[in-house]
Parts: structure tokens; C-alpha cells; sequence
């Protein structure tokens, strides 16, 4: 029988960079994870061939291996921004991780493995390849790595009907479906979709052969809000520009008109009334080609595709058997509902500052090292649920900026952020004093206090309200 410190189930991602740090912190720990797929890195394992981190590589990965090399690309879409890794890319990264963290002696990854649960003689694991059952003694604690997994076009269920005669592919298929002089439906509301009409428009299709299902629309961050290291301060900025509108909004829908006024967010169509928002972002260069695409659908959700027609929740629209309609409908990160990051025996990763999936991992596993009881553990890693609507974006800010300020007063816990490479504020250190960071510092700390407070009563409202 095998025996562990530590089981991760789950070995993308979050499962790496808990791992990671963890050994980095206990040099003597051992730990064993297993993942249902056939190798480390997740989602990334069956993404779609042309998606990219939409994130800089700079704050990305484990804390302990850097990816990428941190430039600044000169050329292309990305031009003035920090470098964002392939899919490919990312998969050799994490391949390159998972072999270093092997190499401890201390880390075993069993791929292929999955886990059922606990059994009689300790944690049950599947080896997928013979269907042979094994038994895992852990002593110290179950990582759940998979509590926020990710639902990706190749390997989701579409939630809809396909009738015989209609063309429907799952957006991974799509060069290899692409022809020339074919008509293309995208499906779908998120950073999937918008990837999915970039693709079509940088290959050459004309954008009125392109329709869009869109359920929702969506708002989208500017991509220079979140570039790192020299350019940290367009990140002070962006979060400065956060904490003066939630202070000075008079309700939830002028805190959008506050934020779309302030360049903080904007919307493919201003004229629509946005109310997705998943912390996504765009470039003005993918803004601009994508309101080139007029033929929006807005009648809900997709309910069956027939060869000529497509029935949605709130009516239907014309297709014919010629349109490809590429499937862009999985969810993508998972709305799982908030559970105590540390719980006896067992620790459940997930959010804590917002847009930093790699880094709330590695830090849960700074505070797991941590000479503190699971309510102190759980005040530095109160989890923060993934947003999906405009109603979330009070929370999910107030959180994030209420945990920092615990961080801060640890002084273990913030030797640690101000350190790592996965903070994406890292850098700030270093251009404090530039006039334009500084004024955004100031603005952030002017207004962070009251921002709070008023986010708290927004939040309440809304409750009340949907009570
Ligand atoms: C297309 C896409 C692009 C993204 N881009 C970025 C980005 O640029 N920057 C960023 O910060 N975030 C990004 N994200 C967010 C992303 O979710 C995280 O970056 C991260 O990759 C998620 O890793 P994870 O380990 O939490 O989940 P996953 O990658 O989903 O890994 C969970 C693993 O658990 C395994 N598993 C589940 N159940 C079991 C079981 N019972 N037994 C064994 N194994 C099991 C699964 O097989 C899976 O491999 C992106 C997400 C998507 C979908």
C-alpha cells in the first residue's frame, strides 16, 4: 500500500503549484497525486490548438520554475504587453514541472489514477489503465485540487440537442473543419467564443459569414491592466480605478457605468446591456475585430440545432445544413459554491485573491506550512468563488482586498507574496515612486476603506433584494 503526507487529487494546475510549494516549504514532505487524464497539467491537456494563457506567463505556473522568459512582445496582437504562453507551451511546462517534482524523491504524480473517495483502509485510486483498485494511506491531509475544475470544449457534454443534418463541432475541431466560403455560428458567451471569431477573422473569413449566439453579453477587462513586473503599475491602476468607483457608485449599475467610463471595462457592444463578467481580457485589437461581427444572436441559450434552424430558450433562428456552428458553450471555470479552504484532514483549493489561480494554490499550501490552527489558516485562504455576473463583482473585490490586508500583517505570509513570482504585484516595489504608480497608489489607498464599505451594503442590497 502506498503512504503519503499528502494526497493531491488533481494534478493541473492548482494540484502543481500546491505541490510545488509545499515541498519547497517541508523539505521532508512527501506527496503523492493522481489525475484522472494521462499526464500533469489539466484543462491545458485537451485545450483548443490556438489558445493561449490570456494571462501574462510572467505570474503563471508553479512559484519555483519560471515560464517563459519574461519579454515584452514587439509585434502581433500582443504588442506592448507581457508574453502569454501557448497551450503547447503551457503542456511542456507543466511536463517540465511534474518531471522536476519527481525528481525530489519526495513527489510521486500517478497519472491515469482517479480518485473515488475514502475506503475502508484509506483513500481509493483507480488505475484507470487496468482497472486495478488501490488503497493510499494518507497521514496528514486530502488535497482536493479538483474542487474548481475546469469544463472544456472536448471534453464537456454540450447541454443541447443535435438534430441529424446539422454540422456542429467542438471548437477544437474547428481548423481542421474550417473550408473556405463556409458560413460559421459560434456558440457561446465567454473567452472561448471570442477566441473561436478571432480565429475565423485572423484566417481570412469575411465577418458577415460569421454569426454569434451570445446568451449574455459580456464585460471584458483591457489587457493592459494586468501586465506585471516593469509594467505593474497599469495593474495598480486598473485595481486603483476598482476601489474609486465601488467607493463613489450609487447603486450596482453605476458602478459598471463608473467602471465602462473609467477604461476599466468595456463591452464588445456598448449598446447592449452587459451582465457576464468573468474577470476576462481583451486587447483593443481583439475589441475592434470582433465589433466587426454584427449578426448577434441574443435570444438565450441553445436549446436543439436543427439542419435548418436553431432553437434557443427565447425563440429561434435560421441556419441550414452548409453553416458550421462551433461548439464554444462549456462553462470553462466552475461556479463551485464557497467550502472552508481547511476542514480536518482535507484541504480544498480554490480562490482566494481574484484572478490568481496559481498563486492561491502555492500560497495555501505557505499557510498549510504555516505554525497555525485551521481557523488562523482559514483567515489568510477564506475562499473567494469564481464570478459569472456583474452581482458578483462587489464580493469578489471586497474579498480580495480584505485578505491582502490580513497577508500584510504576516509578516511570514507577506515575505512570501512580496517574493513570489505568481503575484502579479510583485514588481511594485521596484516603481512605487514613479509618479503615475504613485498616483495610483494613492488613489487605491484613498479609496479602498469606503470602496469596501459601500461594496459590503451593495452586497447586502443585492441579497435582500434576491432574498
Ligand atoms: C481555456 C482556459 C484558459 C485559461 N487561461 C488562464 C490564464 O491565462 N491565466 C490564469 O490565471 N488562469 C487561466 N485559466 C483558469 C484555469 O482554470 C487555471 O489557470 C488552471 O489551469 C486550472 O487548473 P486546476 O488545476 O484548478 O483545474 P484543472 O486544470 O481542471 O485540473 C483539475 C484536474 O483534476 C483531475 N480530476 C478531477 N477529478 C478527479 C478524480 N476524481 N481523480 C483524479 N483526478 C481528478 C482532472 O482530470 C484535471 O486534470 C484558464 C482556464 C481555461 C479553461
Amino acid at each position: 500500500m502506498i503512504s503519503t503526507d499528502y494526497l493531491v487529487v488533481g494534478s493541473g494546475a492548482s494540484g502543481l503549484a500546491f505541490a510545488d510549494t509545499l515541498a519547497e516549504e517541508e523539505p521532508d514532505v512527501e506527496l503523492v497525486l493522481v489525475d484522472r487524464r494521462h499526464g500533469p497539467g489539466g484543462h491545458w491537456l485537451d485545450a483548443y490548438p490556438f489558445v493561449r494563457l490570456h494571462t501574462p506567463s510572467a505570474y503563471y505556473g508553479v512559484d519555483s520554475l519560471p515560464l517563459g522568459e519574461d519579454r515584452i512582445d514587439g509585434s502581433g496582437e500582443n504588442a506592448g504587453f507581457y508574453e502569454r504562453a501557448t497551450g503547447a507551451e503551457v503542456r511542456d511546462y507543466f511536463a517540465e514541472v511534474a518531471s522536476r517534482l519527481t525528481q525530489t524523491g519526495r513527489v510521486r504524480i500517478l497519472t491515469e489514477h482517479e480518485h473515488l473517495g475514502r475506503g475502508e483502509h484509506g483513500e481509493q485510486v483507480r488505475d484507470l489503465s487496468t482497472g486495478a483498485l488501490h488503497q493510499i494511506e494518507v497521514r496528514r491531509k486530502l488535497v482536493d485540487a479538483r474542487y474548481l475544475e475546469a469544463s472544456v470544449p472536448a471534453t464537456h457534454r454540450p447541454s443541447f440537442d443535435v438534430a441529424a443534418g446539422a454540422h456542429v463541432v467542438p471548437v477544437n475541431e474547428l481548423p481542421a473543419a474550417a473550408r473556405s466560403g463556409t458560413s460559421y455560428t459560434v456558440l457561446g458567451s465567454g473567452k472561448t467564443a471570442v477566441d473561436a471569431c478571432i480565429w475565423l477573422l485572423d484566417n481570412g473569413v469575411a465577418p458577415d459569414r460569421i454569426q454569434w449566439v451570445r446568451p449574455r453579453d459580456h464585460w471584458f477587462h483591457h489587457r493592459r491592466h494586468f501586465q506585471p513586473l516593469d509594467l505593474v503599475g497599469e495593474i495598480m491602476e486598473g485595481i486603483s480605478l476598482d476601489a474609486e468607483a465601488a467607493a463613489e457608485a450609487a447603486d450596482g449599475e453605476d458602478l459598471f457605468d463608473r467602471l465602462e467610463e473609467s477604461g476599466r471595462l468595456v463591452r464588445i457592444d456598448p449598446s447592449a446591456r452587459a451582465t457576464m463578467y468573468r474577470v476576462t481580457m481583451l486587447s483593443p485589437r481583439e475589441i475592434d475585430a470582433l465589433r466587426q461581427i454584427d449578426d448577434v444572436v441574443r435570444l438565450g441559450r441553445v436549446q436543439r440545432i436543427e439542419a435548418d434552424r436553431i432553437v434557443l430558450s427565447h425563440g429561434e433562428t435560421d441556419t441550414s445544413p452548409d453553416v458550421l456552428h462551433v461548439d464554444c458553450t462549456a462553462r470553462g471555470l466552475r461556479n463551485a459554491p464557497a467550502t472552508p479552504v481547511f476542514q480536518p484532514g482535507k484541504i480544498v483549493l480554490q480562490q482566494v485573491r481574484q484572478n490568481s489561480p496559481a498563486f492561491n494554490a502555492a500560497l495555501t499550501a505557505v499557510v498549510e506550512a504555516h505554525p497555525s490552527e485551521d481557523p488562523d489558516k482559514n483567515r489568510l485562504c477564506p475562499p473567494n468563488p469564481y464570478p459569472s455576473s456583474v452581482d458578483d463583482w462587489p464580493a469578489l473585490n471586497r474579498r480580495t482586498w480584505q485578505v491582502e490586508q490580513r497577508w500584510l500583517r504576516d509578516p511570514d505570509i507577506s515575505r512570501w507574496v512580496a517574493e513570489s513570482r505568481l503575484n502579479l504585484l510583485r514588481g511594485l516595489p521596484d516603481h512605487a515612486a514613479d509618479p503615475p504608480v504613485k498616483a495610483a497608489i494613492e488613489r487605491f489607498l484613498t479609496h479602498v476603506g469606503p470602496a469596501t464599505e459601500r461594496l459590503r451594503e451593495l452586497d447586502e442590497r443585492r441579497s435582500v433584494g434576491s432574498g
